[in-house]
């Protein structure tokens, strides 16, 4: 199977650099040409627990140089998933298969809108990486990956995807109701990033106070209740999962809170002003999350305007 991943940053580096090491046929595709040329000269170094790997890879700026590919992993952030999938349409013949892992609601949609809406798939994955620097990632977060069809059937295709990710060591499950864990993961990531990086401080310390528990509540009921209306089974208590994970995660700046630090556009759009926008579809009113989505635009605009 031939795998190419656009977007080859913390998790197209983590999972292109595992399938490689599995012997899969995986290509990456970045645009940033000082990390491409290291991979390509030196390898991915990979760190884990303490050790590192160093894994020959193929690596380009240019996905169109690659002829067709099997499998398309998107991995970029998702406000750059328009034009990544525009890049990658060359990539593409009768029986290609494009994967989304990225967090948020709604990426399936924007492939869709280029694609062939049957050769889409969706996923969630709760493993963790970081970019280190060019050539060199770190593997942070271990948990399942679920890969799903849109419409919920089990078939060979995901069979032989889920295959070769767990031969990587990447655990993986295919799940026939993919939004249900879609948005298991985007209610933890309502109730924690956007409030996290806002107040500048680490998930834990969202715990310590009962104004940020409450505001916590608040996000994630409204985007509950989005979730209902919309037919979307959620398991569990969302509230209680995202205080456990707060605290599992107690010292870790949110990826949110880190673009912010950094001045980088973040993934709003698609956490908290997803819920808005699926509101706004049925009608309903969600004034606490259309409230810290504004916040985090205006705090976006100022940096883009400076
Ligand atoms: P990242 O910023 O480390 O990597 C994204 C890469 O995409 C960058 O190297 C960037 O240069 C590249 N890129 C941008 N536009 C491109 C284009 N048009 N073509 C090719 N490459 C392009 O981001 P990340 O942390 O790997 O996150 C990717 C997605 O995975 C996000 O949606 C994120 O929310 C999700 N996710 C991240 C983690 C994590 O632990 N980092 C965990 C789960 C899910």
């Amino acid at each position: 199977m031939k795998t190419v991943i656009i977007g080859a940053g913390a998790m197209g580096g983590l999972f292109g650099g595992l399938l490689a090491a599995s012997g899969q046929e995986v290509w990456l595709v970045d645009v940033w040409k000082e990390h491409i040329e290291t991979l390509r000269s030196r390898g991915l170094t990979l760190e884990e627990k303490g050790q590192e790997n160093l894994i020959p890879i193929h690596a380009t700026t240019d996905a169109a140089s690659l002829g067709k590919a099997d499998l398309v992993i998107l991995f970029v952030k998702t406000y750059h998933t328009e034009k990544a999938v525009m890049d990658s349409l060359g990539l593409e013949k009768e029986d290609t298969v494009f994967l989304t892992l990225q967090n948020g609601l709604g990426n399936e949609e924007v492939l869709c809108k280029r694609i062939d809406p049957k050769k889409v798939l969706l996923g969630v994955t709760n493993q963790g990486a970081t970019l280190l620097g060019p050539g060199r990632i770190r593997h942070a977060g271990w948990g399942k990956t679920y890969l799903g069809e849109l419409d919920h059937r089990m078939t060979e295709r995901i069979s032989t995807i889920a295959h070769a990710f767990q031969k990587a060591g990447i655990e993986t499950e295919i799940s026939s109701d993919i939004q249900s864990l879609v948005w298991g993961k985007l209610l933890i990531n309502i109730g924690i990033n956007a409030l996290a990086a806002l107040l500048r401080i680490k998930n834990g310390q969202l715990l310590d106070y009962p104004e940020t528990r409450q505001v916590m509540e608040l996000l994630v009921s409204e985007a509950m209740e989005v979730a209902r209306r919309k037919g979307v089974r959620v398991e569990g208590d969302p509230i209680e999962k995202v205080m456990a994970v707060a605290e599992a995660t107690r010292t870790n700046r949110c990826s949110m809170g880190q673009d912010l630090d950094n001045r980088r556009v973040t993934e709003i759009d698609v956490i908290n002003g997803a819920v808005v926008r699926e509101a706004e579809r049925l009608g309903i009113e969600v004034p606490y999350n259309r409230m810290i989505t504004n916040l985090i635009k205006v705090i976006e605009r100022t940096y883009l305007q400076g």
